[in-house]
C-alpha cells in the first residue's frame, strides 16, 4: 500500500530538504506536486485539496521559512497532517459494553466480509481468550452461510446453527439469544452483501441494526475499489450508521487513496486492515505508523 505515493512524496520532499533556504514560492511549487501525487494515488479531490491547504498554511509561516532546516520542518508538517487525515490514534474494536457485545459487519458481496468476520473472531479469541459466536445473516446465499461455518471450524470459533426460513433480523435476534444463553462475550453478525450499492441491501442492514442494536457497525470495504469504497462508506454511514471501517485487500493496493480519504470523508475511523487471505492477515490501522510508512 502507498508504494507509489511514498516514492513520489519522498522525491518532492527530499528536493525541499536539500535546498536550504525556502521561499513561499518553493513551498507552493512543492505543494502543487504533492497535490498531484495525492490525486494520482486516488485520494478524493476534496481531501487532497484541504490537506494541501493545511500544510501550506503552516509551511509558509515565517518560522518555517526562516528556520535553519526549513525542508525538514515541511516534512514534519506533512507527516503531522497525514496522521490527522488518517485519524490520529489507532482505534481498537470497542468491546466496552455488557456481554454479549454485538458487532455487525456490512459491505458489498466479495469485499471480504465473511473472511474478516472470521479473522476478527480469531483475533478476539486468541488475544483476550474471549468467547465468540458468529452468525451469517445471508439468507439469499446459502453458500455464504456454509462458508462462515467452514471458517468457524478452521479458527475454532462457534457459528450459530443454520435454520431455514428466518429473516435476517430474526436470525440476529436468535444469535443474540444464543449468545446470552451460552455466555458468549461477543457475537458477530455477518450481514448479506450485494454486488453493488443498492437500496435493498441498505434497508436490510438498517432492519438488522434495529433488531440487534449492535455496539459496533463495521463496514468492510475493498481498498482496490478506491473512490467507490469512499462513496460506499458515505452511503452506509448516512443510511445505517457506522462505528468504523475495515479495509481489505490492502496487500494488493499500490495506491492507498481510499485509506487516505475514508476517514476524512466519513469521520469514521479505519480500525483494521486486511493484508491477505490467511486468517491472521489482519492488522490494526495505526495512523502514525502508516504516515511513517508513506514518508519512508
Ligand atoms: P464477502 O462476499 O464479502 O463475504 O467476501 P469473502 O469473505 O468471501 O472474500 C472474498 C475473497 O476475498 C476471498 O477469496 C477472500 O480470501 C479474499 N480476501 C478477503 N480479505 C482479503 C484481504 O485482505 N486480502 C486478500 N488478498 N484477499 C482477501
Amino acid at each position: 500500500m502507498f508504494d507509489n505515493l511514498s516514492q513520489r512524496l519522498s522525491g518532492i520532499l527530499d528536493g525541499l530538504t536539500r535546498r536550504g533556504a525556502l521561499s513561499a514560492t518553493d513551498v507552493d511549487t512543492a505543494m502543487r506536486e504533492v497535490r498531484r501525487a495525492l490525486l494520482e494515488a486516488d485520494v478524493a479531490l476534496d481531501v487532497a485539496r484541504s490537506f494541501i491547504e493545511r500544510v501550506r498554511e503552516r509551511a509558509v509561516g515565517v518560522d518555517v521559512i526562516k528556520s535553519v532546516t526549513p525542508g525538514q520542518m515541511v516534512v514534519k508538517i506533512v507527516h503531522d497532517e497525514l496522521v490527522t487525515t488518517l485519524g490520529s490514534d489507532a482505534q481498537a474494536i470497542d468491546l466496552n459494553a455488557p456481554a454479549p457485545v454485538a458487532i455487525m459487519m456490512v459491505g458489498l458481496q466479495g469485499s471480504g466480509k465473511t473472511t474478516t468476520t472470521a479473522k476478527i473472531a480469531k483475533r478476539l479469541t486468541d488475544l483476550g481468550k474471549r468467547k465468540v459466536l458468529m452468525a451469517s445473516l445471508d439468507t439469499r446465499r446459502p453458500a455464504a452461510m456454509e462458508q462462515l461455518a467452514v471458517l468457524g471450524k478452521q479458527v475454532e470459533v462457534d457459528t450459530l446453527p443454520i435454520v431455514q426460513g428466518q429473516t435476517p433480523p430474526q436470525i440476529a435476534k436468535r444469535a443474540i439469544e444464543a449468545a446470552k444463553l451460552g455466555s458468549y462475550d461477543v457475537v458477530i453478525l455477518d450481514t448479506a452483501g450485494r454486488i453493488t450499492l443498492d437500496e435493498a441491501m441498505m434497508a436490510e442492514a438498517a432492519d438488522v441494526k434495529r433488531a440487534a442494536d449492535p455496539h459496533e457497525v463495521l463496514l468492510v470495504a475493498d481498498a482496490l475499489t478506491g473512490q467507490d469504497a469512499v462513496n460506499l462508506a458515505r452511503s452506509f454511514d448516512e443510511r445505517v450508521g457506522l462505528t468504523g471501517i475495515v479495509m481489505t485487500r490492502v496487500d494488493g493496493d499500490g495506491r492507498g487513496g481510499a485509506a487516505l480519504s475514508m476517514r476524512a470523508v466519513t469521520g469514521k475511523p479505519i480500525k483494521l486492515i486486511g493484508t491477505g487471505e490467511k486468517m491472521d492477515a489482519l492488522e490494526t490501522f495505526d495512523p502514525a505508523r502508516i504516515a511513517g510508512r508513506i514518508l519512508g
